[in-house]
């Protein structure tokens, strides 16, 4: 029968679908996938965390990839940093609020959910803002190897920004870019490689890549690799450490709840450290900032990717947030996330009408990362009425419809309502005519 997703995945297989009996109406259907989805959620150990997060039991929330949901307790802690450290101590709250070593605090609790030691990870600024400080270090760190390396190659399908930054960077240093495809980015890098920027999932299919393989290249290369973890941290193992990664940067707003443009982080490998010399150098990187001296110094370790004043509020509502991670493992949350995408993936076969929307994420495990993206000619329109019924997707224009996946507060029975939904909304939006799908613009 019609109901299999189709997928533009020709080498990852055909998407798991064991969809219900042939003559099974739209109604049994349901049943049985509400009732798999009860039966799911009933076994699910990380179920009870959703109690942590301030959601609404009318609208299923997968949009966590790209503003992950309110921890319940950040806003009384929030009050009492600007009532109580702001309000009264004041300026006292810069030491005996933790306010001053809150970046690398901070980043030693991001640490163990990406897979690094402690004193690597400092968190501040934005990723964009990351992503320079990472490109041009690791450029000064191959340079002062090998001179002649002069080319930085750039993830083609990159998050815009990345590319951007990199372009900037690249004629500031005197560096020229290679935009490469992922899948072949292990093949172009070669003597003439200082560094690659890569996405660790691709924000727009949701592609996981290959972490550990890009980076033993690079290695083999003798290059460095940025790794760029906005969609991976919090949603799955990274293993900076174990990997050997040499910088990466990722965001805390996604899948790490941090609340809007909460700060960004940075990992610098330990081996990298004493040479790590960053393009932005501002006093709170200083190894004694209250000294004020004119010449720079560098901080040890990761604090030397500091700049200046860290934003507090935002960072320790970011620091509240984090708590909805005690005990909770990572390797849990990627077993969650992959039945979840996989369920989802099953549930849209079962329910959406044949031939309107395929699945542009990798049906294979290993190259997912936690979101589903579905091609759909119609798709600003179908999205609008998701929204409007309650599940709330985004749209990545012109024909991107995203769902995210976040294992803390989205269950099995929000997957099987969301799908659902779709299909009703597709039964009723009417089918693009074929030769206006792609004029869309942008
Ligand atoms: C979300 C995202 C960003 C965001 O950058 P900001 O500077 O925080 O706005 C950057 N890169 C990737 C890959 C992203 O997914």
């Amino acid at each position: 029968m019609s109901e299999s997703l189709s997928t533009d995945e020709s080498l990852s297989g055909p998407v798991a679908v064991p969809v219900s009996g042939p003559l099974s109406g739209p109604e049994p259907k349901a049943r049985s996938l509400a009732g798999r989805a009860a039966a799911l959620d009933a076994e699910d150990e990380l179920a009870g965390l959703r109690d942590l997060f301030t959601l609404d039991d009318d609208t299923v929330y997968l949009d966590g990839n790209s503003l992950g949901a309110l921890p319940r307790h950040v806003a009384g802690r929030l009050q009492d940093v600007i009532s109580r450290q702001w309000g009264e101590l004041r300026i006292r709250s810069w030491t005996e609020g933790g306010w001053w070593t809150a970046p690398e605090r901070i980043g030693d609790r991001i640490a163990p959910l990406v897979g690094a030691g402690q004193g690597r990870i400092v968190v501040g600024d934005s990723t964009s803002v990351n992503v320079f400080k990472a490109v041009v270090a690791a450029v000064r760190l191959a340079e002062s190897a090998d001179p002649a390396r002069d080319e930085i190659l750039v993830d083609a399908t990159t998050f815009p920004t990345d590319g951007y930054i990199a372009r900037s960077a690249a004629r500031m240093t005197g560096r020229r870019i290679v935009p490469v495809d992922p899948a072949e980015l292990s093949g172009a890098l070669g003597p003439r490689t200082a560094v690659a920027l890569v996405n660790h999932v691709d924000f727009r299919t949701g592609r996981l890549h290959d972490l550990p393989g890009i980076t033993a290249a690079a290695h083999a290369a003798g290059a460095l690799v940025v790794w760029d973890l906005c969609h991976s941290a919090g949603a799955l193992p990274v293993g900076l450490d174990e990997h050997g990664v040499d910088l990466a940067v990722g965001c805390t707003y996604k899948y790490l709840n941090g609340g809007p443009g909460s700060p960004a982080f940075l990992y610098v490998a330990e081996r990298h450290q004493a040479a790590f010399d960053s393009p932005l150098p501002g006093w709170n990187a200083h190894t004694d900032p209250f000294a004020m001296a004119q010449d720079f110094a560098a901080a040890d370790g990761a604090v030397r990717g500091r700049v200046g004043t860290p934003d507090i509020l935002s960072m320790l509502a970011l620091e509240a947030a984090l708590d909805v991670w005690e005990g909770v493992r990572v390797e849990a949350v990627r077993a969650k996330s992959l039945a979840l995408t996989d369920f989802f993936l099953e549930c849209v076969a079962a329910y959406a009408p044949a031939g309107r929307v395929s699945s542009m994420t990798p049906a294979a495990h290993a190259e997912r990362g936690s979101q589903v993206a579905l091609r759909c000619a119609e798709a600003p329109a179908v999205m609008a009425e998701l929204i409007s019924r309650g599940v709330i997707g985004d749209l990545r224009r012109p024909d991107v419809l995203r769902f995210g996946f976040t294992p803390l507060y989205v269950g099995f029975a929000d997957a099987e309502r969301a799908a659902r939904v779709l299909g009703e909304v597709l039964a009723e939006v009417p089918r693009q005519p074929a030769g206006e799908q792609r004029d869309r613009g942008v």
